[in-house]
């Protein structure tokens, strides 16, 4: 088995395996730093998660959201980073409640079913872990897991991405030795259909080709990756923002 998937710390930059990260970010100096050089009149509570694909653990995210967030807007940051394909529907399953977009009046006999309206204070605690399902066709599975809670300075994001999994680099299944970027969607499924530039070219247009991403919904549906996250993680370090606001 393939090394588990690392990532890097947003704060100090360094890399640590996902099983690591959350003790890693809860000791990290660099972070504490900058928490401290964090200014603002007005406090508020944050949640800390984990999120990971239920099937593949090497897709796996560390967010830190306000406690004034709604599941709203963990659905949203979700679809932005991994998941928006065509606007299925989604829900999060906590304790024994289902959460969607729009719960339907008449739901099925003995099950409970809320709207994502409600606010993460009045439904997470420390240590809760809870399912998420994105399309209810071909589903993409997540857990998130409630790593931590602090109270601190209000911040402009309801979301602020803490670590991720690198990108993950996919040998083509054809010729064995390029750099995969094209997923043959109806192949992935049975195990192969990873292809690189020269092997996709041959292969014509057979199929519907998919590109190659770092989400746990690779090669389902139409999706084609985040248009608004880089597939790479950029710590500040990296960004030249360090020990700035
Ligand atoms: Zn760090
Ligand atoms: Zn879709
Ligand atoms: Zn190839």
């Amino acid at each position: 088995m393939a090394e588990r998937s690392k990532g890097k710390c947003r704060y100090c930059g360094k890399e640590y395996a996902f099983g690591y990260m959350g003790r890693h970010l809860a000791a990290c100096k660099k972070r504490q730093e900058r928490l401290a050089a964090e200014t603002g009149k007005r406090q508020c509570g944050y949640f800390e998660m984990a999120i990971y694909g239920k099937c593949d653990h090497d897709y796996w995210l560390i967010v830190e959201v306000r406690d004034t967030a709604t599941l709203k807007d963990v659905d949203q940051f979700l679809r932005d980073i991994w998941l928006e394909c065509c606007g299925h529907l989604s829900a999060f399953e906590i304790g024994g409640v289902s959460y969607e977009v729009m719960p339907d009046a008449d739901p099925f006999w003995g099950e409970s079913v809320k709207s994502m309206n409600v606010k993460l204070k009045s439904i997470l605690e420390k240590g809760m872990v809870f399912d998420y399902d994105y399309d209810f066709g071909s589903t993409t599975e997540l857990k998130l897991k409630v790593l931590d809670y602090r109270t601190g300075h209000l911040r402009g994001e309801k979301v602020t991405l803490l670590s991720r999994n690198n990108s993950r680099e996919f040998v083509c299944d054809k010729c064995g030795k390029k750099s995969a970027v094209f997923i043959d969607s109806e192949e992935f499924w049975s195990g192969g259909g990873l292809l690189c530039e020269d092997c996709a070219e041959d292969a014509g247009d057979e199929g519907m080709l998919l590109s190659v991403c770092n989400s746990p919904r690779m090669g389902t549906c139409a999706y084609e990756g985040s248009d608004i996250y880089p597939d790479q993680f950029e710590p500040d370090t990296d960004r030249g923002i360090e020990g700035a606001r």
